[in-house]
């Protein structure tokens, strides 16, 4: 048999160190940082981790200028901590977690801030205002074996070089460890997915022309820029 049309390319991300680490799925958890939480008019103190999904094609990589999505007028950046899975596997105890992660990156989670609010509001998937194309821009890949597993530290944003959001891994409501047992009671994780951490306060929105900066010690920047409207 032959194939009726050619398949997409394999999406991959970078690593530092010059491999292509092909990416399965991209899960995103969300409201992980209290006072993150606490903007976007929630208790963090009364909800469990929850999160949701992206396709692989939404992953660009650092330097990209992304389109402006069609269909929002408040387009958000989010600057995450991105954990590559490196071993698979089901009910992954948190105490085994960090043996099954290849690396770490700095990332997006680039949302419609609008689509994403009124679709929370009337209790509707929340596809349209987060799985968009080009919304998971991410950094070089860094191998744990290379830097460790980044549990503190500054994570911070910044716009046109203005300081956005600034703050510290150590306040991840949900660490790590935490996060990937919590994904792996409902999918078998395997090598190739990652995991967008959560954002931490000061989410804002971005118009075409400016530049994001996203930076986590102990890993590369992850710079992105903001382009005409899609077409
Ligand atoms: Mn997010």
């Amino acid at each position: 048999m032959t194939m009726l049309f050619e398949p997409q390319p394999v999406v991959t991300a970078v690593t530092s160190d010059g491999h292509e680490y092909p990416v399965r799925r991209i899960f995103c958890i969300g409201r992980n940082y209290a006072a993150h939480a606490r903007e976007m008019g929630r208790d963090p103190d009364r909800e469990p981790p929850f999160f949701f999904t992206k396709w692989a094609e939404t992953l660009v990589p650092t330097g990209t200028t992304i389109a402006y999505p069609p269909e929002t007028s408040n387009f958000h950046y989010e600057a995450e901590l991105v954990v590559a899975m490196g071993k698979g596997g089901r009910n992954i105890a948190a105490s085994d977690a960090l043996s099954h992660v290849y690396g770490y990156a700095t990332g997006l989670d680039m949302t419609r801030r609008d689509l994403q609010l009124e679709a929370r509001d009337k209790g509707r998937p929340w596809d349209t205002g987060k799985n968009v194309e080009q919304s998971c821009p991410i950094g070089l890949l860094h191998p744990a074996s290379e830097v460790g597993h980044p549990d503190s530290g500054h994570i911070t944003l910044t716009v046109n070089g203005e300081m956005k959001q600034n703050a510290d891994l150590n306040e991840l409501i949900w660490d790590v460890p935490d996060v990937i047992a919590y994904v792996s009671r409902f999918y078998e994780l395997a090598p190739g997915d990652l995991i967008y951490s959560g954002t931490p306060a000061g989410v804002g929105p971005v118009v075409p022309g400016d530049e994001i900066v996203v930076s986590i010690a102990g890993l590369s920047d992850c710079v992105t820029k903001i382009g005409a409207p899609a077409e």
